[in-house]
Order: structure tokens, then sequence, then C-alpha cells
């Protein structure tokens, strides 16, 4: 499946959007109602080219219809509720069928298998378990390819090392700055991430994070880190993941159907230019979404991936639609602030945006935490560095930032998803 021709491969989308298109226009309150309402009938679907037809579906669409009006099967043959972690508001509620889970397991197999791992690794699933998609539904994925899974959970971080060392773990899944978080805590114990460990492999996702913060992280602990990408509503982990190329995730387009639009206009952009991505779940029994809009940022390489595999890749994901701020008219994603921070050798492991209101003018603040090496008792001497990072930030965003130096492994540390940007111009 993972190199099927491309002319196949859509065959194969389109046999699966008819599919779900006549479920959910027999079954989902939402869906039937949304098909009257603009007159569309799947059997008038005769392409994939005709899916514009359908209107997006929004996060505030799943609110509404918040708990089951996206069901299109009864609750006996539901087995399992997930949420997504509430980013971004109240949380939304997402079905699983049997079969759901049996083929989001395989997602998330064939994803570690691309990236090499083996039923003899060790794999310590550092994610939440619970209500959120990055601890179950790895977890399956990993015992279906045969691993030896270690369900750690997110946080304990003391528990966590044990865990490491007693059973030589090979593979980690863990957020970015969870890893960060690790290895600052791995170094105050004085244990050596690359010599006192067995780690081979991470998977790094649920949060932006820049190509440096990959590197911080692989060459802290002297393995291989992948991007993984998913979100709640199509499947949780698994909906696109890097290859051992390691230049974009490649999205599995036998389960969804991949679009970028313009977030402004929704009009869909080609292959290589920038927007919000949009998919359609054409696999899926309890839940299938049609055309939502996740809100996050990349764009589609338009190459073939030097692997031969034939589903496209998307890029690193720049953020959140939402995320994004707006200083004294500059558009800001705090991901560009991470990758011009993170490329500096001097600055450490963290970092945390302000946002403030001085007089009537808006000023963006950034804390960084320096590099250990650097710290001898006292920031005096850094002004110099202060300067630098100001300077850089200034030239790549527009945009004159307020720079403050922090001691190392000082600002708030998260074993989750990472809130990097406290916007006080509102309070
Ligand atoms: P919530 O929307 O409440 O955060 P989820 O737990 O479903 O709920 O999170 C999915 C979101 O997490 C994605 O829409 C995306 O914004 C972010 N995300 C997941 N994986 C990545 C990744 N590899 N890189 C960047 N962002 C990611
Ligand atoms: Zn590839």
């Amino acid at each position: 499946m993972e190199y099927i021709a491309r002319e196949e491969l859509e065959k194969l989308q389109f046999l699966r959007l008819k599919e779900t298109l006549r479920r959910v226009y027999k079954s989902s309150p939402f869906y039937k109602r949304l098909f009257k309402e603009n007159g569309l009938k799947p059997l008038n679907f005769k392409s994939l080219k005709d899916l514009p037809q359908i209107p997006f579906t929004t996060r505030e669409d799943l609110r509404k219809n918040f708990p089951y009006g996206f069901l299109t099967l009864p609750l006996n043959r539901i087995v399992r509720l997930h949420t997504s972690t509430g980013t971004t508001g109240k949380p939304k509620a997402i079905f699983f069928s049997k079969k759901d889970i049996e083929n989001s397991a395989g997602l998330i197999a064939r994803s570690m298998k691309m990236t090499g791992a083996k039923d003899k690794d060790v794999f310590q699933n550092m994610m939440s378990y619970g209500l959120f998609t990055g601890g179950l539904i790895f977890h399956y994925g990993a015992e279906k390819l045969g691993l030896l899974v270690i369900p750690a959970g997110a946080g304990n971080t003391e528990r966590q090392i044990e865990l490491m060392m007693d059973f030589k773990t090979t593979i980690i899944h863990i957020t970015p700055s969870y890893a960060l978080y690790l290895a600052d805590i791995l170094e105050e114990k004085g244990i050596n991430p690359r010599k006192n460990l067995n780690l081979r492999m991470a998977y790094l996702g649920a949060e932006p994070y820049s190509e440096s913060t990959r590197q911080k992280i692989e060459q802290i602990f002297n393995i291989k880190a992948f991007n993984s990408y998913g979100l709640s509503e199509m499947n949780g982990p698994g909906v696109a993941f890097e290859c051992q190329f390691k230049e974009g995730m490649h999205l599995w387009e036998d389960n969804f159907i991949l679009e970028i639009i313009e977030p402004s206009t929704g009009k869909v952009l080609p292959d290589g230019e920038e927007g919000e991505i949009v998919l359609t779940s054409i696999n899926r029994e309890a839940m299938p979404i049609l055309r939502y809009r996740t809100g996050d940022i990349a764009f589609v390489y338009p190459d073939k991936c030097q692997c031969g595999r034939t589903h496209r890749r998307i890029s690193r994901i720049k953020g959140r639609v939402d995320d994004m701020f707006i200083i004294r008219g500059v558009n800001v994603f705090p991901s560009e602030v991470e990758r011009i921070l993170m490329s500096l050798s001097e600055v450490g492991r963290n970092y945390q945006i302000i946002l403030e209101r001085e007089k009537s003018l808006d000023v963006m603040r950034v804390k960084v935490e320096i590099k250990k090496e650097l710290f001898d008792g006292s920031l005096e001497h850094l002004r110099g560095l202060e300067e630098k990072i100001k300077a850089k930030l200034k030239s790549e965003l527009m945009l004159t930032p307020k720079v403050e130096l922090v001691e190392p492994a000082t600002l708030p540390r998260t074993t989750g998803k990472a809130k990097r940007v406290i916007d006080k111009r509102e309070i």
C-alpha cells in the first residue's frame, strides 16, 4: 500500500470516498442535514474532483453537534471514546468502532515499521494515556507490530528514567518539549543519555517544533528522531509520519484525502504552496469527517520522496491558524521564533513568548534560557548575546522584541503540549 501507483491510489480513494459519502448520507445526523441543505447526493459524485462541492466541516460544527451528532453507527457498535486535548477550547468527542481501532493501530504499525522499528524493540510510550489519543492509539499500533510496549504515560520523570534504564528502552514516543525536559532531569541526575541509555529512536509529535529542536534532541540522546503528525478528529497519531529521509511526513492517502487551502478564502492550493491542511477521512466507520479544517499550516512537497513511497508528504507544521499572533501589524507564528532561537548555539532548551502592552504599544518579550555551559552564576557577562538574539529576531521577523536571558531550566516545563505564548494584552 505504501508504494501503490498514484493512479491506483486515487481509484481506491474514490471508492472509499463514495462508500463514506453513502454512509454519512444515510446515518450521520450532521451530514444528512448538510447534504440536504446543499442539494448534494452521493450518487452525483463522479470523481475525486467533485469533492470540493462539499462545504468544509469545522471545529465549531463538531462542538455544536457534541456529543453524538456525527455518529453513523448505533452505540452498540461503538467501543471507544477519545477527546482532543482541548488546546483550543472545549474538547471534541471522537468515537471508534472495533474496525476503526483495528485500522488506526494498522496506521501506527505501518508508520513505525517505516522508520525501522522492529519487534525486538522496547517501546516506552511517554504520551498521556486516557482520553488523549497519543497514549492508547499509539500503544495498540506498537503492540500490533510486536514491540514490547511500556505504557509509561506522561510525567513522573524519575520513574520514566528508571523504566528506561531497567528495561533498556530503545524507542520513545514523546512531545518535543518533554524530551528537552527529560534531558534536563537526566543531566541533573548525572545520567548521560548518550552513554547510559539504550535509545535509538524517538517519535516526536503533538505540537509544533523546529528542525533545530529536532537536531538538538537527536544530538542530546544520540538517536534518530522522527516527526509524527495527527489529530483526534482523524485518527489521533498515524495520519502522517516521516520516513528514513526525514523530509516531510508521508500522509496516508489511502485513509485520508489531503487538500491545502488558503485559510481566508477556502481556495484549494496547488502542491508546494503553504496553507491550511484539510482532511477527509475515507476509511472510518463510526465518525467519518469530510473536508475537516485542521487549522494546521503546512505545504505539500511537490516532488517524489527518495524512499519511493507514493503517498504525498506534508511539511513540518508551522503552527495553527489560531496560534498566530499579530503584533504591531506583523503576523508571527511561535514556531518561527523557535526556529530562530534554536538556530543559535548559545541558546538553551526552553523559551517563552510574552505579549504585553506598554502604554499603548504592543511589545513581544522573549524569555530565553541560555546554554548551561555559559552560565557562571550570573547573566551579567551575556549582554552581547542578548543583543545578538534581539538583532536576529528583528531581522527575520521585522519586529523589535525585548529579549530577556534566563538561567538554564528555569522556565515552566511541561510533560505534554507546551504553552509557548502568554498574551497579557487583554488583561
Ligand atoms: P487539540 O486540537 O485539542 O490539541 P489533539 O490532541 O487532537 O487536540 O491535537 C492535534 C493537534 O496537535 C494537531 O491539529 C496539530 O495542531 C498538533 N500536532 C500534532 N502533531 C503535530 C506535529 N508533529 N507537529 C506540529 N503540530 C502537531
Ligand atoms: Zn519517504
